[in-house]
């Protein structure tokens, strides 16, 4: 695996993702253990640890997809709201050192939703299919 990073391997198609939208430079696919219902992570392929080590051109990528990929999310799912979130260091709660921003569907000023890891595999691919068609 190149740089023994897992996000790498996904952005290359070694592991399987669930795919919601992929260009030259950039890779988003749902979050394996969500924190809520359609939650996103973008990256860019090129392998960067975190937000000061990834160039301004590719971080400029990024957020334009960020903002794209989040409109899909908001069609496809119809979510009242969104959180963007991006960890640097393990103090900061990183534990995949590729960047990443999470786009975090937010359907109520409640709670959120469903308790991490509580999605069934089944429903990770329907609303990634649905996500794809709506970007
Ligand atoms: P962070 O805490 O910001 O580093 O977030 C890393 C996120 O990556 C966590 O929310 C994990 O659930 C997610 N994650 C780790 N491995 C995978 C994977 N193979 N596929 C999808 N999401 C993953
Ligand atoms: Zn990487």
């Amino acid at each position: 695996m190149k740089n023994n990073c897992v996000f790498c391997a996904i952005a290359a198609g070694e592991i399987p993702s669930f795919k919601v939208f992929e260009d030259e430079n950039i890779f988003a696919f749902l979050d394996i253990n969500p924190f809520s219902k359609g939650h996103v992570l973008v990256i860019p392929k090129e392998h960067s640890a975190n937000l000061i080590e990834t160039s301004d051109e590719t971080l400029s990528s990024l957020m334009v997809a960020v903002k794209k990929v989040a409109l899909g999310v908001k069609k496809a799912l119809g979510c009242a709201g969104f959180n963007i979130l991006q960890n640097n260091g393990e103090a900061a709660g990183q534990t995949v050192m590729h960047i990443h921003f999470h786009i975090v569907p937010r359907y109520s000023s409640g709670p959120i939703i469903f308790e991490n890891g509580k999605c069934e595999m089944s429903e990770l691919e329907e609303l990634a299919a649905k996500i794809r068609s709506s970007i």
